[in-house]
């Protein structure tokens, strides 16, 4: 990775919106510009990048040692127990007028610099990063593809197992254990709702057992080599209902018509508007309660959003999902999910696992 590149990009783009210091701590903001990552501990650890000074990271000692030193990206400044982290910040950033600081950082250290800075204005990293964050580069994308694969096989041999008997909890632990077992350095989530349950899209899993006729929604994903998987396969313990087989062919044909709609050029909120028509006709929509999808990356969820209102047109390197979803409560749930890459080529999906509802024992 070319840390050095991406700062100088970042660099152009506070200069574009008036940011004058960038702070970025906990979160994917800070490997993202230094392949560092900070454990979300109550100290602080904060990069600081003013527009024409050298980066630093400013470091609690003990953390000093994981830090791969960039020294043509930042400098290193550890701090030890009995020093004010906070003062070294502020002592960094003075002067500053605008300061864009990372979403995810804590609160305590937000509301202590603001009020060692009490003139400065504070917005989010996020404006500065976003865009930067949302176009992947090459080994990006290779990242991110070799992430769907591992997924991918974990969603065809779940086609294989027993679902009916078993509770969701006990699945979510199988999914739990594959995802790790496939090569991902952590579990970011994995969802398994059964039956009514699916009608909630981001359901729990519980200890309810799974039964004949259950129709079981699988989404699951990981953290592999810092990027994100993320996938959503159906389950159906023997043969659907008709209503069901009905909802999961509309809702197979809006997430078609919405990747192939993900061409370069369209604004983001034109592919959810494109699942949601598919789903209009076939009288769903009102049961599709969430946007069509979320960019990803070094975060599970980041920019660019599929959702109204974005207007942003996508961009080659735009990765992203296509998952619209209808939840009919207190009867069943169904979504349908895959990574897309938009591509001068056309969107190029990165998960290939079977699409059709999985019907298993
Ligand atoms: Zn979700
Ligand atoms: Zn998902
Ligand atoms: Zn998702």
């Amino acid at each position: 990775v070319r840390y050095a590149e991406r700062l100088a990009r970042t660099r152009a783009r506070m200069e574009e919106l008036g940011v004058d210091v960038l702070c970025c701590s906990v979160g994917p903001d800070l490997p993202y510009l230094t392949g560092y990552e900070a454990m979300p501990l109550e100290r602080l650890t904060m990069l600081v990048v003013a527009r024409d000074e050298p980066a630093v990271l400013v470091v609690p000692r003990l953390e000093a040692p994981r830090v791969e030193p960039q020294p043509d990206v930042f400098s290193i400044e550890p701090w030890d127990e009995t020093d004010d982290p906070v003062d070294r910040v502020a002592t960094l950033a003075r002067g500053a007028h605008t300061i864009a600081i990372g979403d995810q950082t804590w609160a305590r250290f937000v509301l202590a610099l603001q009020e060692r800075l009490p003139s400065a204005r504070f917005t989010s990293a996020t404006e500065v990063l976003g865009p930067l964050r949302a176009v992947k580069g090459p080994d990006e994308i290779e990242r991110l593809r070799a992430a769907a694969e591992a997924v991918d096989a974990i969603a065809v041999a779940m086609r294989e197992q027993r679902f009916h008997g078993r509770t969701e909890l006990d699945v979510q632990r199988e999914l739990n254990e594959r995802i790790l077992e496939a090569g991902h350095e952590r579990v970011n989530f994995a969802i398994v709702a059964s039956g009514p349950n699916a009608a909630s899209p981001h359901h729990d899993a519980i200890d309810r057992v799974i039964e004949v006729g259950d129709v079981v929604l699988c989404d699951f994903g990981g953290t592999m080599h810092r990027y994100c998987s993320d996938i959503t396969r159906m389950f159906v313990v023997g043969e659907p209902a008709p209503e069901v087989r009905d909802a999961y062919d509309a809702l197979c044909a809006a997430q078609d018509a919405a990747v192939r709609a993900a061409t370069v050029g369209t604004p983001c909120e034109e592919v959810d508007a494109v699942a949601r028509g598919v789903l209009r006709e076939a009288q769903l929509a009102d049961w599709f309660v969430h946007r069509t999808g979320h960019g990803i990356g070094l975060d599970a969820h980041e920019d660019p959003y599929m959702v109204a209102g974005n207007t942003t047109p996508l961009v080659a390197g735009h990765a992203f999902s296509v998952e619209p979803g209808v939840y009919l409560p207190g009867r069943f749930g169904l979504r349908l999910e895959d990574i897309v890459v938009a591509s001068d080529d056309g969107p190029v999906r990165l998960n290939h696992a079977p699409r059709d509802l999985a019907i298993v024992d």
